[in-house]
């Protein structure tokens, strides 16, 4: 493992990403929307979640500035990022399955909107954000700069903290008993913890 492989693993990993979403998105656009919250507030979280997962990580990759802030690259930590990115984009491709028609890149309601609770939304609510988390610290473990690196954990952590609590209200307005009790039998994250 060495620097270089490691800035390419991030890129391959978001190509993946990429392509694993790319016929989700698709499909979105063509289907209709009985409730729509992309508010001005949604579109600035999502430019400081791609600012902090693509611009800065990319900027760096290819023209290696910030340079100041680079640290000695350490081999098994890249790994470790390696193992985090690959599990992450299983969890992506699973969740995008699962979530069929009712998924949407922002605070959306399908006209035909199915609540779904089993499979990952068995045990957590938002599994595609424990994805998002996931390769976030990928980045942080495969970039060996302290700007580039937690960049998307701060990037895509306050799209996550802005959002989620009105992802939820959203969700209760919609769904209302169902959801609360859905709500109570599962954490947000990770099974168990939070
Ligand atoms: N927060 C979820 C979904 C992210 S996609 C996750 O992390 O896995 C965002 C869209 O998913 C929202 O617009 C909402 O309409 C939809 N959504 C969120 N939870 C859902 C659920 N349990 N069932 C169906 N749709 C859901």
């Amino acid at each position: 493992m060495t620097p270089e492989i490691a800035k390419s693993i991030l890129v391959v990993g978001a190509v993946a990403w990429f392509v694993i979403r790319l016929p989700h998105q698709k499909r979105s656009w063509k289907t209709k929307t009985r409730l729509d919250r992309r508010t001005l507030r949604e579109k600035i979280l999502l430019t400081c979640s791609f600012t902090g997962l693509g611009i800065i990580p990319f900027i760096y990759v290819f023209s290696g500035v910030p340079r100041f802030a680079n640290y000695p690259f350490q081999p098994v930590l890249a790994w470790l990022g390696t193992a985090v990115f690959a599990a992450s984009l299983w969890l992506f491709y699973r969740v995008h399955r699962e979530l069929g028609r009712n998924w949407s890149d922002s605070l959306e309601v399908r006209e035909q909107h199915a609540l779904v609770t089993e499979g990952l939304y068995r045990y957590v609510r938002h599994p595609m954000y424990t994805a998002f988390f996931m390769w976030a610290l990928a980045q942080a473990l495969l970039l060996p700069n302290w700007i580039a690196g937690p960049a998307g954990l701060v990037g895509f952590g306050t799209l996550f903290l802005f959002r989620v609590g009105q992802e939820e209200r959203m969700m209760l307005d919609t769904f209302g008993e169902e959801y609360r009790a859905y709500m109570k039998r599962t954490a947000r994250l990770i099974p168990g913890v939070y």
